[in-house]
C-alpha cells in the first residue's frame, strides 16, 4: 500500500492511537481524528497482558511501561467470602514468558500518544458524516469542518459512528451488569501488602483490585454486580457508599477494606454487541470497540483492539499493490474468530476462576505470528 497516501484514524483511544503508531514506524502518513479536546485521565486501572505487551514493545514502550506500573507476581482467584483460592496463575518472571503489568489507564493511553509525531491527533473533531466516492473517503465533523483521506481506520469505540454509519444504527446490548471503579492510595489499607492481583468471585457479583504502580502506593478496584436496566446514552452515574457497601456485604473483609476506603462511587454500565458481521467496507475498516466490544471479564478488550492494529498495519505492508480491499478482507479474516471467541468468553465471566491455560490468549504474537494468505 502506498505509505504517502492519507490513513485517517477516527478515535484517538487505546486501538486508535496504537494503530497510529505503528503505521507511523513502518512511514505511513497518518491522522488522527478525535472528538475530545483532550483526553482528561478517568481514574481507573487497565491489565496489560503478554499479548499487548508485545506489540507496546515492538513501538518500543516496554521499559516505560514496565516503570510506570505493577508486575503482579500472579493472578489469583478467591472464593467472595472466605478467600479461599480456586487458581493462582503464576506472571511475571515467576510464570510467564511476557511481562503482565497492572497500570493506570491514562498513563497507559499517555504512553502510546507519546510515541506519536507532533500534530498526529486533531482535536475536538467529532464525526458526524462520511461519503465514499471513487478516490477516497470525505470526512464530515459537527464543528462544520471536513477532511479528505484515502482510507479511514474506524477506531471510535462501543459507541462507533463509522461503523453506525456502515452498517446502521443499533444500540449496544446492556450485559445486565454494572461496576464501580476507583482508585485508592494504600495508606488509606491497613491490611497491606494485598494480593499484587485478585479476583474475588461471587455468585452474580465479583472484584477485582490490583496495584497500579511500581511503588505500590495506588490500588484499585473494580466491583461488579447485577442491574435490570440502563439507559445506553448515560455513560456514567454517581453511586453512593452505602450502595457501594450493601452491594459487597458479606464479601472476606480485605474486600471491605478496599471498596470502604473508596473516595468516590461511580458506576460504569458493562455494554457488548454481538460479532458484526461486517468489518469493512470499500476504504473503511474498523477495529476494536468498534467492531467487537465486550463485558471486561477476561481483561482483553484494548489487547483486541491493539493486535487488530498490529495485524491490519501487517496486512498493509505485505500488500503487494493496492488492493486496499483484499487487504481489509485478509484483516478481518485474520481476526473474527480470535475476537469473537474472546468476546464469547468474556461474556462467560469464568476466566481463570479455576485452572485453566490461558496460553491461546497470552502466547498470540501479532508481530510475528503468520497471517494466512487468502
Ligand atoms: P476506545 O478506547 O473507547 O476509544 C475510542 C475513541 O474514539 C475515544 O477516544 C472516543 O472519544 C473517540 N470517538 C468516539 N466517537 C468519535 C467520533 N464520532 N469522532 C471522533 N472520535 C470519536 N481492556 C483490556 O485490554 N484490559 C483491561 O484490563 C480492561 N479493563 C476494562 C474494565 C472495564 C470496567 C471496562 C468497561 C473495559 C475494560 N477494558 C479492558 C476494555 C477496554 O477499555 C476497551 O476495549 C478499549 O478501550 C477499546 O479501545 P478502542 O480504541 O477500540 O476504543
Amino acid at each position: 500500500m502506498k505509505k504517502e497516501a492519507v490513513y485517517a484514524v477516527i478515535g484517538g483511544g487505546l486501538g486508535g492511537a496504537t494503530i497510529a503508531s505503528l503505521l507511523q514506524q513502518y512511514g505511513y502518513n497518518v491522522i488522527v481524528f478525535e472528538q475530545y479536546k483532550a483526553f482528561v485521565p478517568a481514574g481507573a486501572g487497565i491489565h496489560v497482558t503478554p499479548n499487548a505487551m508485545r506489540i507496546m514493545r515492538h513501538i518500543g514502550l516496554e521499559n516505560i511501561l514496565l516503570n510506570c506500573s505493577s508486575a503482579p507476581a500472579a493472578f489469583t482467584s478467591r472464593t467472595w467470602d472466605t478467600g479461599e483460592i480456586s487458581f493462582n496463575l503464576l506472571l511475571n518472571a515467576q510464570g510467564l514468558n511476557n511481562p503482565y503489568i497492572t497500570v493506570n489507564r491514562g498513563d497507559f493511553h499517555h504512553a502510546i500518544l507519546s510515541t506519536l509525531k507532533p500534530d498526529t491527533i486533531h482535536y475536538g473533531k467529532r464525526l458526524k458524516n462520511l461519503e465514499q466516492f471513487e478516490a477516497g473517503v470525505n470526512l464530515y465533523f459537527q464543528d462544520g469542518s471536513e477532511y479528505t483521506a484515502d482510507y479511514v481506520i474506524g477506531a471510535d469505540g462501543l459507541y462507533s459512528m463509522v461503523r453506525e454509519l456502515l452498517i446502521g444504527k443499533s444500540d449496544p446490548v446492556f450485559s445486565g451488569q454494572v461496576a464501580f471503579r476507583s482508585v485508592i492510595t494504600t495508606h488509606q489499607l491497613k491490611s497491606t501488602p494485598m494480593d499484587d492481583l485478585t479476583k474475588w468471585w461471587a455468585e452474580d457479583r465479583f472484584v477485582i483490585s490490583y496495584y497500579l504502580n511500581k511503588n505500590r502506593s495506588l490500588y484499585y478496584f473494580v466491583a461488579g454486580m447485577p442491574a435490570d436496566s440502563w439507559d445506553y446514552e448515560v455513560p456514567v452515574k454517581e453511586g453512593t457508599k452505602e450502595e457501594l457497601m450493601a452491594g459487597f456485604k458479606g464479601f472476606h473483609p480485605h474486600v471491605q477494606e478496599i471498596l470502604g476506603a473508596s473516595t468516590n462511587q461511580r458506576i460504569w454500565p458493562l455494554f457488548e454487541r454481538p460479532p458484526l458481521p461486517l468489518w469493512h467496507h470499500q476504504r473503511i475498516v474498523l477495529l476494536g470497540d468498534a467492531c467487537h466490544p465486550m463485558r471486561p471479564h477476561m481483561a482483553q478488550g484494548a489487547a483486541m483492539a491493539m493486535e487488530d492494529a498490529a495485524i491490519l498495519v501487517r496486512c498493509f505492508e505485505q500488500a503487494k499493490d493496492d488492493d486496499y480491499e483484499h487487504v481489509f478482507k485478509r484483516y478481518a479474516h485474520a481476526r473474527v474468530a480470535r475476537t469473537s471467541k474472546v468476546q464469547q468468553q468474556s461474556g462467560e465471566n469464568t476466566w481463570l476462576k479455576d485452572p485453566m491455560d490461558p496460553t491461546w490468549v497470552f502466547e498470540y504474537d501479532a508481530i510475528n505470528d503468520p497471517i494466512e494468505n487468502i
